[in-house]
């Protein structure tokens, strides 16, 4: 959800991944929502269930998943598809392909990855080339680190501030 907050707004992740790309995706799809002014003064904006990119969703949703993929790859709506499109790509084929073809098109592996997935709605292979591209791992214990790294969880008093220090964990450094 993104949180309008006097002159600030705050983005809360409170969906895990267990790899990055999707996690960049969240967070760019909320950037959208606060670029294109969809939060009012004061509110927030709560986006409880992600569809795919792509699925057909509300005008704000598309502008909002639209300014993502723009700001994750270039172009609102990229299309990554099979060079052969006869045959079915296999996960470890398009995570080799993404990988490759990565550096050229300076778009990260795993969105490029997922922007087959959109363009082809083929989300099976997309989001099994992610374990390929990535090591797996929770995306929460990263999201906690930077949220830690931004709260200054000694200016909030009281259960508020032991609620954070529960729901974040004990900071590391
Ligand atoms: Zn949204």
């Amino acid at each position: 959800m993104t949180v309008s907050v006097e002159d600030r707004w705050s983005i809360l992740l409170g969906k895990d991944a267990s790899f990055p790309a999707w996690i960049a995706f969240y967070l760019a799809h909320e950037l959208g929502h606060i670029a294109l002014s969809h939060v009012v003064a004061g509110r927030a904006l709560v986006d409880l269930d992600f569809k795919d990119p792509g699925a057909p969703g509300d005008d704000e949703e598309e502008a909002a998943d639209a300014f993502a993929l723009e700001l994750l790859t270039g172009q609102a709506q990229p299309t990554v598809l099979s060079a052969n499109p006869g045959v079915r790509a296999t996960a470890s084929e398009l995570a080799r392909t993404a990988m490759g073809a990565a550096d050229a098109l300076q778009i990260e592996p795993g969105t490029l990855a997922l922007c087959f997935g959109y363009s082809t709605q083929d989300w099976k292979t997309a989001n099994g080339s992610l374990k390929v591209i990535y090591t797996k791992a929770p995306m929460w214990r990263e999201v906690n680190r930077v949220a830690m790294a931004q709260l200054r969880l000694s200016e909030i008093s009281g259960e508020a501030g032991e609620f954070l220090t529960t729901v974040l964990g004990e900071p590391t450094e």
